[in-house]
């Protein structure tokens, strides 16, 4: 049984043409639900983090004057979402999914969370419609109440994960691993463990390449005992803010790549869905899907 993770607070009453897909979350679950992949069974809900699991990575000032609407303008302009109940809310309880789909990876094997990557999120401003970081708070976690030693967050999200890089650069456990478009968002990067900065327009086969020789190189590296996957469909070919060539084939043989990699040894996996900017909503829902179809293929396969 794969387990997924998900939240009705992650598609809350939002601007429909904005160029985030709030919707996407709903939309997402409920495409799974349809194809017999979400079920009561395996659906597991999280409730808000605790302000202490978001202090690990996070400035609790920074922390407080969002829950109180006391951004800036200038500090929500760089978040690019508007402040709403909703957005708290939502922005509380999506890192506690994170968390959540890991300590269900650490029991399956596989385990994936219908949101979460908001990879842009620094230790104390937001960026690019991410607030709070799940991966680097996920991590930060898993490494101090699990007793792991070594963590991988491997960033296949076309953008760099420069929040996470930066969050997570004086936690030796945690190897941030990211392959991105170089001349893209952000456009000051962040120092990652690893980083992979791809030319515009790559394509499928180069692309793999390239996913299949990192991911090897940072396992055989740091040998980690739990991966957080974000598994971005931004990278695909129509996507408004990506720059690569991939096709839904490719994305759906880099994941697929990528979990049968680590189910090969052993080590489990908690994907996340990244971005993914699509104005076909229902199109995206179907292009975040495939992470989870995949995942359930493997199961099932083994
Ligand atoms: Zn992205």
């Amino acid at each position: 049984m794969l387990p997924l993770v998900t939240h009705p607070s992650y598609s809350y009453g939002f601007p429909p043409n904005h160029r985030f897909a709030m919707e996407k979350f709903a939309l997402l679950a409920a495409h799974l639900r349809g194809a017999g992949l979400l079920r009561s069974d395996n659906l597991f809900r999280p409730s808000r983090a605790k302000l202490s699991w978001l202090e690990r990575v996070h400035c609790p000032d920074y922390i407080a004057r969002f829950i109180d609407n006391r951004w800036t303008a200038r500090e929500i302009k760089r978040c690019n979402l508007p402040w709403s109940e909703g957005l708290v809310e939502r922005s509380l309880v999506s890192p506690a999914g994170t968390v959540l789909t890991a300590q269900l990876a650490l029991h399956t094997g596989i385990a994936c969370h219908l949101a979460g990557g908001t990879h842009h999120a620094h230790y104390d401003y937001a960026s690019g419609f991410c607030v709070f970081n799940d991966l680097a708070i996920t991590a930060k976690l898993l490494l101090d109440e699990n007793q792991l030693e070594r963590v991988l967050i491997f960033d296949c999200d076309v953008h760099q994960g420069d929040g996470t890089a930066a969050v997570l650069a004086n936690e030796p456990r945690a190897f941030t691993c990211s392959i991105h478009a170089g001349n893209n968002f952000p456009f000051t990067k962040s120092l990652s463990d690893c980083d992979v900065a791809l030319d515009d327009g790559l394509d499928d086969d180069a692309y793999l390449a390239v996913v299949a020789e990192t991911l090897q190189a940072v396992v055989d590296q740091h040998r980690p005992q739990l991966v957080l996957y974000d598994a971005g469909v931004d990278v695909y070919a129509a996507d408004p803010l990506g720059r690569l060539k991939v096709s839904e084939a490719g994305i759906r043989q880099r994941d697929r790549l990528v979990l049968e990699f680590l189910r090969g040894r052993g080590i489990p996996v908690a994907t996340v869905i990244g971005g993914g900017y699509d104005d076909d909503r229902q199109a995206l829902a179907r292009r975040h899907a495939i992470v989870v179809e995949e995942a359930a293929r493997l199961l099932a396969a083994s």
